[in-house]
């Protein structure tokens, strides 16, 4: 049967018009749906924080749009550029910060890594974590930010560990060292598997208290008591350890109270201060204290 060709054009401009209807429809819906999102509006799973009522980015972003989302104002703005600034700052000062008469120590190489990784891992679950790809990429996105900071804790741990028990013959520092790493290989899998935030907390906390026990060693045999009697003073030298360890333990409790944002209903941190924005600035401080107590030990070997 032939088709008239009058029909077949005005079907066709039908069809189009169709369409163009269908996409005015779709950009009105686009232009309708909300930049940020109240906490009630957001999947099970990015809701983690109750005192956090809005600023939500939507969770349906692209890989662009998550990058785009850093040049934004939202709630996880301070989160990315507080580490983003730090890892930054690193990159920028490399050669100044990580002294060249150092390079020479195969610690240094683990050092870095130490400093950086669990800003790089936090960033990352920071940025991405809105992805459109939902459960499928946050969890993955959880575990790097959860090995970064495992990282940090075991690798930026050695050369305070072999500083501490200089005393010792070098076996027993060597042994101490395995032993915690083989127990750190456990925390790694604890906190991987851990479901609650204060799980994943806790299970560094057998580190911690190797860590502790290589600190009391030290304060018994570093220093000559005739010339370091006064407490002060012991808390002066030691200030750079003390705060690499103390700042992140008080940011990790300010994080899991959620002070101060639980106690103002108005959503007055929504944006800045909250607990989990204050312990990325207090993370930084404990990298920051890690370094400097670094650069104190590599000098004491070299002395
Ligand atoms: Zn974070």
């Amino acid at each position: 049967m032939a088709i008239n060709p009058n029909h077949q054009s005005l079907r066709r401009r039908h069809c189009s018009r169709e369409q163009k209807s269908i996409n005015q429809q779709q950009q009105h819906e686009q232009h309708r749906q909300p930049k940020y999102y109240e906490f009630d509006q957001m999947p099970e799973y990015l809701r983690f924080n109750q005192w956090i009522h809005s600023g939500y980015r939507s969770p349906q972003l692209s890989t662009i749009e998550c990058l785009k989302s850093c040049f934004e104002l939202h709630n996880e703005t301070m989160n990315i550029w507080t580490h983003l600034l730090s890892i930054l700052y690193i990159l920028y000062n490399f050669r100044t910060i990580f002294i060249t008469k150092f390079y020479n120590s195969k610690l240094i190489y683990f050092h870095i890594i130490s400093c950086l990784s669990s800003w790089i891992g936090s960033l990352l679950y920071h940025i991405f974590m809105n992805h459109r790809l939902g459960r499928k990429i946050y969890y993955p996105l959880l575990k790097i930010d959860m090995f970064g900071i495992w990282i940090t804790q075991t690798f930026g741990a050695l050369t305070t560990i072999q500083a501490s028990l200089i005393m010792f013959d070098e076996w027993f520092r060597l042994y101490f060292s395995v032993i915690y790493l083989a127990i750190s290989m456990v925390v790694l899998y604890e906190c991987l598997q851990a479901k609650e935030s204060w799980q994943r907390s806790t299970s560094f906390s057998i580190l911690f208290l190797m860590r502790l026990i290589c600190f009391m060693i030290r304060l018994r045999t570093h220093y000559n008591p005739n010339q370091m009697s006064s407490l002060l003073l012991k808390i002066f030298k030691y200030r750079h350890i003390i705060g690499q360890e103390i700042w992140p333990i008080i940011g990790a409790i300010i994080a899991s109270t959620k002070i101060p944002e639980r106690f103002f209903h108005n959503g007055q941190f929504d944006y800045f201060l909250n607990s989990h924005n204050i312990m990325h600035c207090l993370v930084v401080m404990g990298g920051l204290h890690m370094h400097w107590s670094f650069i104190d030990d590599i000098q004491f070997f070299i002395n």
